[in-house]
């Protein structure tokens, strides 16, 4: 099995590198991809926690802002996080989640609600990019709410009062650096990120041209009628096809390898990247 998007307590999720290394080796997964949000801080622990039997694709969810404004994540994959432009978009984003939350937190108490940037510190596993997720724990550890599930239902969802964005590069930018850093870019939940907008062909088009290498179809937050449209475009593209569960531990209902990707599709996108990186025990 594999599986090309996951998340540690070096963003989001709830699992320490090494727990994903463990518990993706008893779940019988092969190929397994760490994307941390904005971060390759997990790259190292998980590394040295490989046993043999389980292949490891080091990666990260870029967060990006379409000039329109839409979030959009792109998945980069095998790339060298020496390079120092992909490194420092990923720093500038990270950076700027602090006055992100600042704000954030500051709408929030001024709207009655007992908060602080403390609280949402001590929510926050040491080194993670600082995000909405770690927000909600710490409301819930407040009594304000009851899970990170209500918290993205409401108070936290994007279109609150209380959402503030914080720096992002665009998808094209986030691409070319991918690229240049020798990696691959494969658009994360791609219908879900545009939905309400909805996937037009011609934003497609454009990360096309700006080297885009896959769109990843099977993800929770797609409907069997919006993969089958995803499959048939990145078939017009000839864009890889890829599925993955976006597992944060228990910070997500998402199972580990609930969503895997063909193999085929896989060796397709591995031969794209610069060098040979996949780590192996
Ligand atoms: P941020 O990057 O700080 O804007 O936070 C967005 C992150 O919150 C996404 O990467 C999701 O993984 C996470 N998220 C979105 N919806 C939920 C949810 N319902 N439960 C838990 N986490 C969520
Ligand atoms: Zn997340
Ligand atoms: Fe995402
Ligand atoms: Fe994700």
């Amino acid at each position: 099995m594999i599986d090309l998007h996951t998340h540690t307590t070096c963003s989001d999720g709830t699992d320490s590198p090494r727990a994903l290394i463990n518990a993706a080796l008893s779940k019988g997964i092969s190929v397994l991809g760490i994307t941390d949000h904005d971060s390759t801080a997990g790259w190292d622990e998980a590394s040295n926690s490989l046993r043999p039997g389980l292949s490891l694709v080091l990666g990260a969810e870029v967060s990006c802002l379409t000039q329109s404004g839409t979030s959009v994540h792109m998945l980069g994959l095998l790339f060298d996080r020496e390079e120092s432009e992909l490194a420092t978009m990923l720093e500038e984003s990270r950076d700027s989640r602090i006055p992100r939350m600042r704000k954030m937190v500051g709408l929030l108490s001024a709207a009655g609600m007992e908060i602080t940037m403390e609280d949402v510190y001590a929510a926050t596993p040491p080194g993670a990019t600082l995000g909405r997720p770690h927000l909600a724990d710490a409301l819930v550890a407040r009594g304000i709410l009851k899970s990170r599930d209500e918290a993205f239902q409401g108070l936290l969802n994007n279109n609150s009062e209380f959402y503030v964005e914080h720096m992002a590069p665009t998808p094209e930018e986030a691409i070319a650096k991918i690229r240049a850093a020798g990696g691959v870019a494969v658009i994360a939940h791609a219908y879900a990120s545009m939905r309400g907008q909805l996937l037009k062909e011609s934003d497609l088009e454009l990360l096309v041209k700006a080297g885009l290498n896959g769109i990843e179809v099977d993800h929770r937050d797609h409907s069997g009628v919006e993969r089958t449209n995803l499959r048939k475009i990145a078939g017009e593209f000839g864009l890889v096809v890829t599925g993955s569960s976006d597992y944060h531990g228990t910070g997500k209902m998402n199972s580990l390898g609930e969503n895997t990707t063909d193999a085929q599709e896989w060796d397709r996108l591995e031969a794209i990247a610069s060098e040979r990186r996949v780590v192996r025990a």
